[in-house]
């Protein structure tokens, strides 16, 4: 299939569409670069644009006789998305309205689409279905679960196909060490935790030990990126006129910030000082998704099941690319 994968020269979308090429499709990335690399994308493939710039998505579709788009590009600091709403309502709504009404003017109906378990916001069972209550608790969960909307209404109304995959913690790096994580600036836990390991931070701030989990720390489920890729691939493949596919992607593991720590540790070898901080407003205790669903219709399983592999992976990108896609 010809596969336009917006947000491809960021983290998510950069390893997709590697998986996407090499499970044989023609794949074009169209990216804004504002958090995107270019260093990430695909070498030779890259058109710059923003996704609400409709004439130039549509030219951009018909002229590669896209069939299929792979949307990945949002913005996704949870917090800033509380702290300026309007950024999120204008990109991942707007934008992705915008790029919705392209493709239909340009004839193209298939979509996987990037969702979030934060459109579950405090779910009330562990682990997380489908069948959960959506209830987002911040702008950027809100603005993920108005596209999902949006996606079932024109699959009926237009017959689309689309798949919306609710990620857990995406994690890791390609095994080649060609791409990786790379966010400016960078929150997430186990990039900043390697790059303690790497000398560039003195230690790792936990955020609150006195949640009602075994030791403390809030758990988590780390999903390797490239099974993520792999997910996206194989939904892709299912989509028919009003397919409707709407799932959990995670490992169904759960791993605390005190493990994630120790995994960082006994794989780069180094002693990783840390410090105790307070609760990170809005840190739900346990998010563990329930991905059978996923694993039956997509005949989909994660191959990194030990949180040790998967940072094993993030620790080589780290190592060779100490300052990012700067190196
Ligand atoms: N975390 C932490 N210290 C940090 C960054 C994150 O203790 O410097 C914790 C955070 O509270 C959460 C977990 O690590 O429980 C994963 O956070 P991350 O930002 O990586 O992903 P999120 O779960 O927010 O999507």
């Amino acid at each position: 299939m010809r596969v336009l994968v917006t947000g491809g020269a960021g983290y998510i979308g950069s390893h997709a569409a590697r998986i996407l090429r090499a499970a044989g499709h023609d794949v074009w990335i169209y990216d804004s670069l504002v958090y995107g690399h270019r260093g990430a994308a695909l070498p030779g493939r890259l058109i710059e644009g923003e996704i609400d710039d409709h004439a130039k998505v549509e030219a951009v579709l018909a002229e590669k006789q896209i069939e299929a788009v792979m949307h990945f590009a949002a913005f996704a600091y949870v917090g800033e998305s509380v702290t300026d709403p309007k950024k999120y309502y204008r990109n991942n709504v707007m934008g992705t309205l915008c790029l919705m009404e392209a493709m239909q003017n340009a004839g193209v109906k298939k979509m996987v689409f990037s969702s979030t378990t934060a459109t579950y916001g405090v779910p009330e069972q562990i682990p997380i279905c489908e069948s959960e209550k959506q209830d987002p608790i911040n702008p950027y969960g809100f603005s993920k679960l108005v596209v999902e909307k949006a996606l079932a209404d024109y699959a009926r109304a237009y017959d689309w196909g689309y798949a919306a995959l609710r990620y857990f913690n995406a994690a890791g790096a390609s095994p080649s060490g060609e791409i990786g994580e790379d966010h400016s600036p960078e929150t997430h836990l186990i990039p900043l935790v390697l790059q303690v390991a790497l000398g560039q931070r003195d230690h790792i701030t936990v955020f609150g030990n006195d949640y009602p989990t075994p030791d403390g720390t809030c758990i988590r489920d780390y999903i390797h990126v490239d099974d993520l890729g792999s997910a996206h691939v194989k939904a892709l493949e299912m989509l028919q006129p009003g397919t409707e596919l709407k799932m959990n992607l995670g490992t169904g593991k759960g791993t605390s910030v005190r493990e994630i720590i120790d995994a960082c540790r006994t794989v780069t070898g180094h002693a990783i000082p840390e410090q105790l901080g307070q609760r990170r407003p809005g840190d739900p205790p346990e998010l563990v998704a329930d991905s059978s669903l996923a694993k039956k219709t997509l005949d989909w399983q994660p191959q990194y099941m030990d949180i040790q592999s998967i940072v094993a992976t993030a620790w080589k990108w780290h190592q060779s690319h100490p300052h990012g896609y700067q190196d």
